[in-house]
C-alpha cells in the first residue's frame, strides 16, 4: 500500500497549472484536438464538445462525425474542421497520428460503432478522453476496460461508473472503487457529481469545488469532454488537464448562473462564459 492524499482544487492549485498564452507562438503551438462523436439525432453532442474545444484554446479542432452532421458542424463550428466518420453514426475511426482524441458525446451505440471503436482501441495506444457512449461500449464486456490506453482520462458520472465496474453502496464505497480501478488500469478517472474527484493511478484524489445544479442539464459532461481534450493537447500533463479542466468547467458555470440563474443557463451559456474564466 502507498500513501495517497487528497487535496481541494482552490486557486492555489490553479494559478501553478496554468499556462498564460505565448506572444511567440502559432496555431502548432497548441496543438490538435479531435472530438469523436454524435450519431443522427445527437450531432448537437458533437456540437458542444467541438465548441468547447475550440473556445478553451486548442491550436486546430476537428470533428469526427456522421455526414448527417456535416451542414451542422459547419455551419455552427466554422473554425473545427470536419472529418467524415461514416453516414448516421461513426464506423470508421480514422484519426490523425498526432491529434489528442476525445470519444463519446453523442456517439451511440449502433453495433457498427460498436465494433469499429473496439477496433480502433485495440490499435490505439495514446492517452486520450473517454466519455459517455464510449464507455457504455467499453462496459458492454469486463474484456475492454484492458483497451483503454494507459493514462487515459474518462469521464464517467455515476450511472456511467457503475456501468463500467460494477454497483457501489454509496459515494465512498464508489471512490474506493475508482481508486483501486485507476491503479489498476493505469488511468485517470474523473467521476463526475456535484463535487466531482479526479482519481489518479496513484490513487490521489482531487476534489472540485466549482460548479453548480445549473449543470444538472444534458450537454453539460459534453462540453467537459471539450475542454479536457483541448487541454490535453496543448499540453498539459493527464493530471494537470483533469484538475484545470473540472474547475474551469464549473467556474464557467458559476459565471453562467449569475447571468442566467441556474434553471434557464444551458451549456451553450456555459461555453459563452470561458473568456471570463480564462480572465
Ligand atoms: P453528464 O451527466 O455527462 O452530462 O455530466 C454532467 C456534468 O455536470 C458533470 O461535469 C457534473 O459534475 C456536472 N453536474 C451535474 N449536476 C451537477 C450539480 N448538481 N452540481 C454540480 N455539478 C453538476
Ligand atoms: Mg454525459
Amino acid at each position: 500500500e502507498t500513501e495517497t492524499n487528497n487535496f481541494v482544487i482552490n486557486d492555489k492549485v490553479i494559478k501553478n497549472i496554468f499556462k498564460p498564452r505565448q506572444d511567440f507562438s502559432h496555431k502548432g503551438t497548441y496543438g490538435k484536438a479531435i472530438l469523436a462523436g454524435g450519431s443522427y439525432g445527437k450531432i448537437g453532442a458533437a456540437v458542444l464538445s467541438t465548441k468547447s474545444a475550440l473556445k478553451t484554446g486548442a491550436g486546430l479542432t476537428f470533428t469526427l462525425a456522421p455526414k448527417c452532421g456535416y451542414e451542422i458542424l459547419q455551419t455552427s463550428c466554422p473554425e473545427a474542421m470536419f472529418i467524415e466518420g461514416g453516414t448516421d453514426y461513426i464506423e470508421n475511426f480514422n484519426v490523425d497520428g498526432d491529434a489528442v482524441c476525445g470519444v463519446g458525446p453523442g456517439l451511440g451505440t449502433n453495433a457498427q460503432t460498436v465494433k469499429s471503436f473496439l477496433q480502433f482501441l485495440k490499435k490505439y495506444s495514446k492517452p486520450l478522453v473517454l466519455d459517455a457512449d464510449a464507455l457504455n461500449i467499453i462496459s458492454h464486456d469486463q474484456k475492454n476496460l484492458k483497451l483503454i490506453p494507459k493514462k487515459s482520462i474518462i469521464t464517467p458520472h455515476p450511472k456511467e461508473f457503475e456501468r463500467l465496474f460494477g454497483e457501489t453502496g454509496d459515494s465512498f464505497e464508489r471512490l474506493e472503487l475508482a481508486r483501486k480501478k485507476a491503479y489498476e488500469l493505469e488511468i485517470y478517472i474523473v467521476l463526475k457529481d456535484h463535487h466531482t474527484q479526479v482519481i489518479t493511478p496513484k490513487g490521489n484524489v482531487f476534489y472540485n469545488i466549482t460548479g453548480n445544479s445549473g449543470l444538472a442539464k444534458g450537454g453539460s459532461g459534453d462540453i467537459l469532454t471539450g475542454i479536457l481534450t483541448s487541454f490535453l493537447a496543448q499540453n498539459y500533463t493527464e493530471e494537470e488537464t483533469a484538475v484545470l479542466g473540472v474547475w474551469f468547467h464549473g467556474k464557467a458555470a458559476e459565471f453562467a448562473s449569475e447571468k442566467y440563474s441556474k434553471e434557464s443557463m444551458l451549456p451553450t451559456d456555459v461555453i459563452n462564459e470561458f473568456g471570463k474564466v480564462f480572465e
